[in-house]
Parts: C-alpha cells; sequence; structure tokens
C-alpha cells in the first residue's frame, strides 16, 4: 500500500488515542522499527524517545524476544485459560514473582494496564466486603495520578489533568487527596502526610484501598516525589484496614533506577499492577499480584472465587514473549543503563532551565521531562519534532522522553539535541 493511500484510509475511519477524528495532529505512517530507530514510510529515521509509552525497553524488533515469539507462535499462539494452563504463564509467574516486593505472590494475568487497575479494584472490594467490611466502598488516591481510561480506573485518575474531566458526573466519586509536596530526593516534610493522615480518620471505616503511582507519577503530571509518602501512607492506612494498591504499569522493569519504584520506600503494598514493559513492549499483557492473606480471604468470601476471567487471560505468546524479556533485562547491565541515562539527561537538559517557555526540568532514571509554562500546541511542535529526526510525543504541558535502555550515548544526545532545537524554534527560544 503507498503511503498516500494509507493515510487517506487511516484519516477517515480510524481512531487515534486521544485523537479527533479526522485527526486534527499529524499522523506519520511507520514502515519498521528497529533498536531505537522508527523508520517512517517516507524514508525517514527518528530516535525514538518513547518506548512506546513506557514499554519497548529493549528496543524495537530484538531478535530474542522474536525468536521466543516465534518458538510460541508454532506451539499456540492462545488457549482459553479457564480450567486450562501452560507452561508460558507459568514459567513467567517463576520468573516474575521473586522480582516483585515481598509478600506479593498471587498473580493475575490481565489484558492490558487498565484492565490490571479494574482487577486491582476489584481485589480490594471482594476482600473487604469478605471480612464483613461492606461499608468500605470509596477509594483514595493523589491528585495528578493516572491509572488508565476504563470507568473505574478513570474514577481515581486526576479529575483535571486526568483526562476524563467530562465523565466526572457518571464516575463513582473517590476521595482526592493533593499530590505529595515533597519532591524525590529532597528532605521529607511530615506535613505532607497530613491530608491522608486527616482523611482516614474522618473516612477510615468507608475507605476500600488507597491506590498510587508509587515515586514517579506518569500520564497524569510526570511528578516526582519523595518515597517517605509511601512509607507514610502504608502505615496509616494498615491502622485503618485500608489496602494500599501500588500502580507500577509505568515505572515497573527499571524506569525509575530500582527494578521497581516500590523498592525506594522498600515497602511492599497489599496489591500491585503491572503492565506496559512487561512484555519489552511486543504484546499487551498485564498483570495484578496480591498476597496469599488476601487471595485466602477473597476466596473464602460470599463469591468463593475472584470475580473476573478475560477471554485472553494469560496469553500465551504475550506470556512467552514477557518471560523473555525479563531474562533479556536480567542479563543486560540494565542499572548500569539507567544511571547513563539519568546522568546524561540531567547534563543535557539542564540547558532548558534558562529556556522561557520551560517551567521546570526534572530527571529521574531514565525519564526526562520538561513541564512548560503553557500547554504545547502538539500539531506544530510534533512536527518540528519530527523534521529534527526524534519521536517525542508531547502531552498537555509536559514535553518528556524516557527511551529505551539500549539507546546509545551518541543517539540519546541526538535525541535531547533534536528534542531541544525543536523547543527552541517553537518558542525562538
Ligand atoms: C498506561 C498506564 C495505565 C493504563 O494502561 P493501559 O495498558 O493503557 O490500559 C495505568 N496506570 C498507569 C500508571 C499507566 O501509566
Amino acid at each position: 500500500m503507498n503511503q498516500q493511500q494509507l493515510l487517506q484510509i487511516d484519516r477517515e475511519h480510524i481512531w487515534h488515542p486521544y485523537a479527533a477524528l479526522p485527526p486534527t495532529t499529524p499522523i506519520y505512517a511507520v514502515e519498521r522499527a528497529d533498536g531505537v530507530m522508527i523508520t517512517l514510510k517516507d524514508g525517514r529515521q527518528l530516535i525514538d524517545g518513547m518506548s512506546s509509552w513506557w514499554a519497548a525497553l529493549h528496543g524495537y524488533n530484538h531478535p530474542r524476544l522474536n525468536a521466543a515469539a516465534i518458538k510460541q507462535l508454532e506451539h499456540m499462539s492462545h488457549i482459553m485459560f479457564g480450567g486450562l494452563t501452560h507452561e508460558p504463564a507459568v514459567k513467567l509467574a517463576q520468573k516474575l514473582l521473586p522480582l516483585l516486593p515481598q509478600g506479593l505472590e498471587q498473580i493475575f494475568f490481565a489484558d492490558s494496564g487498565s484492565i490490571a487497575v479494574e482487577v486491582a479494584m476489584k481485589m480490594a472490594i471482594q476482600y473487604q466486603h469478605a471480612k464483613g467490611e461492606t461499608q468500605r466502598h470509596k477509594f483514595a488516591t493523589i491528585r495528578s495520578g493516572y491509572h488508565g481510561d476504563t470507568w473505574h480506573a478513570m474514577s481515581v485518575c486526576d479529575p483535571v489533568t486526568g483526562m476524563h474531566g467530562l465523565f466526572a458526573k457518571s464516575l463513582p466519586v473517590q476521595y482526592f487527596l493533593p499530590q505529595p509536596q515533597t519532591p524525590f530526593g529532597q528532605p521529607w516534610n511530615e506535613d505532607d502526610i497530613k491530608p491522608l493522615a486527616d482523611l482516614l480518620e474522618k473516612k477510615g471505616a468507608e475507605l476500600t484501598a488507597l491506590i498510587l503511582e508509587p515515586v514517579v507519577q506518569g500520564a497524569g503530571g510526570m511528578y516526582f516525589y519523595s518515597p517517605m509518602y509511601l512509607m507514610r501512607a502504608k502505615q496509616l492506612c494498615e491502622q485503618y484496614g485500608v489496602l494500599v494498591i501500588f500502580d507500577e504499569i509505568a515505572t515497573g522493569f527499571g524506569r525509575t533506577g530500582k527494578l521497581f519504584a516500590a523498592e525506594y520506600a522498600g515497602i511492599s503494598p497489599d496489591i500491585m499492577c503491572i503492565g506496559k514493559a512487561l512484555t519489552g513492549g511486543y504484546l499487551t499483557l498485564s498483570a495484578t499480584i496480591t498476597t496469599r492473606a488476601i487471595a485466602q480471604t477473597i476466596c473464602q468470601g460470599e463469591a468463593h472465587c475472584f470475580m473476573h476471567g478475560p477471554t485472553f487471560m494469560a496469553n500465551p505468546l504475550a506470556c512467552a514473549i514477557a518471560a523473555e524479556s525479563i531474562d533479556v533485562l536480567l542479563e543486560s547491565d540494565w542499572v548500569g543503563n539507567v544511571q547513563r541515562i539519568e546522568a546524561q539527561l540531567k547534563a543535557e537538559l539542564q540547558v532548558a532551565e534558562s529556556f522561557k517557555s520551560v517551567k521546570e526540568v526534572r530527571v529521574l532514571g531514565a525519564i526526562g521531562v520538561l513541564e512548560m509554562h503553557e500547554p504545547v500546541n502538539l500539531a506544530s511542535l510534533q512536527a518540528r519534532l519530527v523534521a529534527h529526526g526524534v519521536w517525542v510525543r508531547p502531552f498537555g504541558k509536559l514535553v518528556y522522553i524516557m527511551p529505551p535502555f539500549i539507546i546509545t550515548p551518541t543517539q540519546l544526545s541526538a535525541l535531547t539535541a533534536g528534542m531541544l532545537a525543536a523547543i527552541e524554534e517553537e518558542y525562538h527560544e
């Protein structure tokens, strides 16, 4: 299919994420992707700054992930999980569970991040019900969070930046706490936990769980906060019988410099969600993991089972690739790579602090963020970024990158240079 035909049919019929139809911002046709390079259909090559939204840790078209996919395809691409099991799911669980915060050992494989969050929220409700705590209906969370696009996941996204304000009246109303004020790496201010302490004191008996993205808030604000908040929150929630859910869908698999961001706080949540990088960016797969005690309580409750079971649960193809992706990650020097990327991002993005359009530059692990004063003009800035040979997808006031860990120093320099040049042009810096 030639490029013109492809783009025309796309324009006329196909939705893109958070886009108008026909789209009002440019759409580029991709021919292929290899390593950190994206090749457009018109032959242009872009350095990937997004890892396809936190997912493609090892870059694209990876020989080992390809081989794992082909091998599994030849056995079976999918088989129902009701009453059947298979080696890819079991092997993945075996590899994954020892990496997770202590005590998390009961795993539910779901189809996407949002569904993992729905599953976590349902687990929390079923657990509380099984304990006879049927008055606990509500969830608490912090502002500027993002937990996905499905119904209850939306209800715990930031009501303003979480992209779902339009649905506010149709969603269950949850309790929103202020964003933790102590940034990552700064001395902890005990006042930061007061709003949660107050909420628990007043409404603790109504609350099912507190759901948070630990340390790094993603799509809701790209903000990095003190892990002390997590330690205090866990202690407080325990006192009031409120579960703690960590959404590590974006932070998991080394992105922040730890394998999971919970490690910064040295605590285990009661329930944890992972997704995005789980398959190294190859296929959609997520997981919700909880403790044995919570799982047992759920199964002793009224339903005698956990009430969820997607058609494509534990898809063997996705599980086989995920298991290989974990091996690839652990066999690589991912800690060294993330530290190297962090140091380079800090050094190369710092200059943007003097840009009048830029409010703040933030770097943690392999994540670099420029928070602008105003929302960007996506159509115009996106075109400039592509013209500079980089794939960066700004969102609202945020221009941010989280490249694959395999990016070389030269490629990373070209990525940051392209990003800064596009901003300089756009804002006449
Ligand atoms: C992306 C994301 C989700 C939703 O995952 P999908 O696979 O897009 O449904 C949930 N929580 C966090 C923290 C995310 O970054």
